[in-house]
C-alpha cells in the first residue's frame, strides 16, 4: 500500500516516529507521501523525509486554509525551497523534471486548492494562490495534491486552466457525477477513512469509477477508518479502505492494493 496523503510531521507522531514507520513497514505499508500546507512547517515536512530517503516522500505547497493576508510572503517562502531542491523544466517540454543531487524527492504541489467551509474572506486570494501554485506544477512537471472543500465548480474550472498538470482530488467524497468529471480530466480519486464511515455514500458513488483511477490515502492524523474512526491515523489502517473498496469492486483486497500501488507509482513517477 501507498499512502499519498500523511501529515507525518505532525507533531503527534514526533515522540516514536522510529517504531510508528517501522510499524507500518512491517504491515504493508510501502511509502508514504507527505504534503506541505503553510511556509512556517515546509522545513519541517523536508527535514522529516530526509530522515527517511525511499520512504517518505515529501510535497510541498500552501493549503487553501492557510490563505491569508500574508500568502504572497507564503508562497515566496514555499518557491524557494522548491527551487532549491528542483531544476524547472521548460513549460512546452515533455522530458520528465531533472532533480538536484539533494537525495530528497519532491513528488507534487501540495495540498493546494480551495476552501470556502469556515471562512470565504480570502476567496479571490485562494483563487490567486491555486492558480501560482498550478504554474508551479507546469515550471516542474510535477502533479498535485488538490484539496477542495465545498468549492468543487470553482476547484475543477481553475484545474481546467491547466490541461497540462496532472494530480489527485485528495480525501474525495464527492457525488458520482464530480468522481466522473474528475476522472476525465486525468485527475485521479484519493480515497480513505471516509469511505468506511456509516451513512456514507462514496461507495455508491463510485461504481462505475475506473479501479485505475483511484489511490490510497490517510490523511493522517485525521480521518481514521472504522474501526478506529476519531483516533490519530495510521497508515497501514488503509487496508480497512482496500477492503471496502474490494467489495464495492468485487475483487480481492490484494487486486485493490496492487492496483492502487500502480496508480500511485504511476501518478508520483515513484521507483518502488
Ligand atoms: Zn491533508
Amino acid at each position: 500500500m501507498i499512502d499519498t496523503h500523511c501529515h507525518i510531521d505532525d507533531p503527534q507522531y514526533a515522540d516514536e516516529l522510529d517504531a510508528f514507520l517501522a510499524a507500518q513497514r512491517a504491515d504493508g505499508v510501502e511509502a508514504i507521501l507527505v504534503p506541505g500546507v503553510e511556509a512556517a512547517t515546509t522545513q519541517d515536512v523536508l527535514d522529516v523525509c530526509a530522515k527517511y530517503p525511499g520512504y517518505l516522500y515529501p510535497a510541498l505547497g500552501l493549503h487553501p486554509e492557510n490563505v491569508k493576508e500574508d500568502w504572497r510572503e507564503q508562497l515566496a517562502i514555499i518557491k524557494s525551497a522548491l527551487d532549491k531542491h528542483l531544476v524547472s523544466t521548460s513549460e512546452t517540454s515533455e522530458t520528465p523534471k531533472t532533480l538536484s543531487t539533494s537525495n530528497l524527492r519532491l513528488v507534487a504541489i501540495g495540498e493546494i486548492g480551495l476552501d470556502y467551509h469556515w471562512d470565504t474572506t480570502y476567496k479571490s486570494e485562494q483563487h490567486e494562490a491555486l492558480r501560482e501554485q498550478m504554474r508551479w506544477a507546469q515550471q516542474y512537471n510535477l502533479p498535485v495534491m488538490i484539496h477542495s472543500r465545498e468549492a468543487t465548480e470553482d476547484t475543477l474550472s481553475i484545474l481546467r486552466e491547466f490541461p497540462s498538470v496532472k494530480g489527485v482530488m485528495h480525501c474525495f467524497s464527492g457525488s458520482h457525477e464530480v468522481a466522473k468529471q474528475v476522472v476525465d480530466m486525468g485527475y485521479y480519486l484519493g480515497i480513505g477513512g471516509v469511505l468506511t464511515f456509516k451513512n456514507c455514500r462514496l461507495a455508491e458513488h463510485l461504481v462505475g469509477i475506473p479501479l485505475e483511477s483511484l489511490v490510497l490515502e490517510t490523511d493522517a492524523p485525521y480521518m481514521a477508518p472504522v474501526p478506529y474512526r476519531g483516533k490519530r491515523n495510521e497508515s497501514r489502517w488503509m487496508r480497512y479502505v482496500a477492503e471496502r473498496l474490494a467489495q464495492v469492486y468485487d475483487c480481492s483486497v490484494e487486486h485493490v492494493i496492487e492496483q492502487t500501488s500502480a496508480n500511485a507509482r504511476a501518478l508520483f513517477g515513484l521507483n518502488l
